[in-house]
């Protein structure tokens, strides 16, 4: 791909690495080479990957905090004719990120919407974690407060596995109240994925608690349940 394959007034959705930076496809780091602008949701964090690169670029920053207010300007300047890439600070932007508000108001506008395919955590996670992968169910990050037992109780009966995103300070938490909730289900807590501290932790969530509580929580994590099999160990 060289500058004349990106195409004017195009909003491409780029993957970039979840931690090691080797993993980037060779098209999205042309895609990144070649737009006139990269919003990107923190760009130190992007900027890390673009020196890597040998990347040099316009950055704009699109965080869920000023969405409202980028959204209109990015859209205005897709319009005029500039090609705008979004990352975002791990993998896939619009999986769990704020990217879907950038890709509704650009289908809105009329403006084409490419994506650049790549790394996502859950996807990471599932295929490592030796459960089912035939039929997953992706819940990203559970309610912190209201409808977390609601959709923990629904998920109850959730047969294919669930794949959830958590942050270090409420690992625990949600693996205990998994536990209360679902039974003592096997599965494997991700974290940390291509970066130094890579580990998978697997096993019933009664063993699973326990190891990773006496670790302490530390990096961000992947939870993989298996699902409701009318199993009686899970209780
Ligand atoms: N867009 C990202 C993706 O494609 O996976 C997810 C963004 S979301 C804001 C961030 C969450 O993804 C983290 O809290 C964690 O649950 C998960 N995550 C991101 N990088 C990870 C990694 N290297 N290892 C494990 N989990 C990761």
């Amino acid at each position: 791909m060289n500058d004349s394959e990106v195409t004017r007034s195009t909003l491409y959705i780029v993957a970039t690495p979840i931690g090691n930076l080797q993993d980037i496809t060779r098209r999205a780091l042309a895609i990144l080479s070649s737009v006139d602008v990269i919003a990107a949701e923190d760009t130190r964090t992007t900027k890390v990957l673009l020196d890597h690169y040998g990347i040099v670029k316009p950055l704009v920053s699109y965080y869920s905090y000023n969405e409202q207010r980028r959204i209109p300007q990015l859209i205005e300047r897709l319009l005029g004719g500039v090609s705008v890439a979004v990352v975002t600070d791990a993998g896939t932007p619009g999986i769990s990120d704020p990217a879907v508000a950038i890709v509704r108001a650009a289908i809105e506008a009329g403006i084409t919407v490419i994506p650049a395919p790549g790394p996502a955590a859950f996807v990471a996670a599932l295929v490592v974690s030796g459960l089912a992968t035939d039929r997953f169910v992706f819940e990203g990050f559970l309610p912190v407060k209201k409808g977390r037992r609601t959709r923990m109780q629904v998920l109850r009966e959730e047969e294919r596995t669930i794949v959830f995103y958590e942050s270090p300070h409420r690992v625990q938490k949600t693996l205990r109240e998994l536990r209360e909730h679902l039974g003592n289900r096997r599965v494997a807590v991700a974290r940390e994925l291509t970066k130094k501290f890579e580990e998978v932790v697997r096993g019933r969530l009664d063993d699973v608690i326990e190891k990773i509580t006496a670790k302490g929580p530390r990096g961000e994590y992947v939870l993989v349940v298996e699902g409701n099999r009318g199993d009686t160990d899970e209780m």
